[in-house]
């Protein structure tokens, strides 16, 4: 009897049906939530509540030490009991064991945003005098934080700018060593807006030799929002800490702001710890609504993928400009191609392309759009088209924004749930009204 249901108490996360390994996709329906809690409801309800009761008062005293850190955890499963929801509640819990399967990873953390996840990471692991290397580009408020905000903490801060190059990773890893402890490797791959790559090996390679030279290893950590988790994880490659901003892929309808880090359970207690004391955590009817996405990510990443290439394909052949595309499966830059092959398993549904038209002639391509809206952000159900230059890379100093190519001629795209042949019939219009008697005709 007791044995019967401490057995329905568990089967909540099933990962096998006898010996057959369950996909994650099959998991994002049940993992992690049981009905018999909640009244047999199908699906979780939202536990509106700021705490929660204790059995008894050692349970309270017990759920305080596992959650502190103070005391091991019994089990793999145990995160210590429900306490107050700024430590956790059982919505959260749903979306860290789901996130963490589509990861691969063995735990997560949410967080309000994808920025309450960064920072969170860099506060957890750097202090006064010590070291970061991040690649260039990173997402606009990942790089104001690291290159403006964390000196003002005392952290020193050396960028790369080529995550191909092994020797120069390896480089910008020695000069920050040199300047003080190098505790922090953060990196953004494929990077926003030109899909720019950073090779997981040869960073990892890099890794291993400032270990060997310096007695201690950096923790790495990788921005995974573009690509994954459904064509890249990071965490089985080997990076430390796969980090999300959930608003985009995940949440995947452009109606809410969250944030995740994946990574081993022990790995993450500082940072657990971190965004309670911080009060960072995700509020319950967000995660909900995240619980809800994850059902469907796998089909909306893979359909938008698919409807990417297609754009991508007409845009590449498109009759009235010439247009560079940045879109993972068109980039030749040096070994660009053995590396996407290497650790992604397709191309996402965010991309550029660059015109060489003025730009006036650009907006004017902007706003003829019908169907693609005008807007920040990425990895929605809706289809949007966003100009760099003006808008999300603004801030960024002229020279700077031109050594990673983000030119008034470049345009960025994230492909939504349209069918594609709308989104090409659109962009048809709008490329014939902006650019129809144009260079490529005269050339
Ligand atoms: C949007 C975004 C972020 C920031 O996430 P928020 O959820 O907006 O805080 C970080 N990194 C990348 C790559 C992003 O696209």
């Amino acid at each position: 009897m007791d044995d019967d249901k401490t057995k329905k108490m568990t089967s909540y996360k099933k990962t096998t049906i006898n010996n057959h390994p369950l996909k994650p996709e099959s998991m994002m329906m049940s993992y992690g939530y049981n009905p018999k809690f909640s009244e047999g409801s199908v699906k979780p309800p939202v536990f509106l509540t700021s705490t929660f009761v204790f059995d008894s008062a050692e349970d309270g005293e017990e759920f305080f030490h596992v959650t502190s850190g103070r005391k091991p955890r019994a089990s793999t499963d145990d995160l210590g009991g429900l306490i107050y929801s700024r430590f956790n509640h059982p919505n959260v819990e749903i979306v860290e064991d789901r996130i963490a399967v589509l990861e691969g990873a063995e735990s997560c953390v949410a967080f309000a945003s994808g920025m309450g996840a960064i920072s969170t990471v860099l506060l957890s692991l750097l202090r006064p005098g010590d070291n970061i290397v991040y690649s260039s580009p990173l997402y606009g408020g990942t790089e104001v934080l690291i290159r403006k905000m964390m000196p003002e903490f005392g952290v020193k801060t050396h960028c790369f700018t080529d995550g191909l190059d092994g020797d120069g990773m390896l480089e910008a890893m020695r000069a920050a060593a040199k300047d003080g402890p190098l505790k922090l490797v953060f990196i953004e791959t494929p990077a926003n807006p030109t899909n720019a790559m950073v090779d997981f090996e040869a960073l990892l390679d890099a890794v291993d030799t400032i270990e060997k030279e310096t007695g201690h290893r950096p923790v790495t950590a990788c921005d995974n929002t573009m690509l994954g988790p459904q064509f890249q994880r990071a965490v089985p490659q080997g990076i430390d800490l796969s980090v999300y901003s959930v608003t985009k892929y995940l949440g995947g309808h452009s109606d809410l702001v969250a944030g995740a880090v994946c990574g081993s359970y022990d790995s993450l207690g500082p940072i657990r710890s971190l965004r309670g004391a911080m009060g960072f955590n995700l509020d319950p009817h967000t995660s909900w609504m995240i619980s809800r996405s994850l059902e469907t990510v796998t089909i909306r990443m893979e359909r938008a993928a698919d409807s990417g290439r297609k754009v991508a394909a007409w845009i590449d052949e498109n009759p009235y400009i010439k247009a560079k595309l940045h879109h993972p499966e068109y980039k030749t830059h040096g070994n660009y191609q053995d590396v996407y092959k290497r650790q992604c398993t397709g191309p996402g549904s965010t991309f550029s392309f660059v015109v060489d038209a003025p730009k006036t002639d650009v907006f004017k391509f902007i706003n003829a759009l019908q169907l693609f809206k005008s807007a920040v952000s990425l990895g929605g159900s809706e289809s949007l088209i966003c100009h760099p230059a003006s808008t999300t890379h603004s801030g960024v100093p002229d020279d700077a924004r031109a050594a990673v190519g983000v030119t008034d001629g470049l345009v960025r795209l994230s492909i939504g749930l349209e069918h594609p042949d709308d989104l090409i019939a659109d962009l048809d219009q709008a490329f014939r009204h902006a650019f129809g008697a144009s260079q490529k005709d005269a050339a």
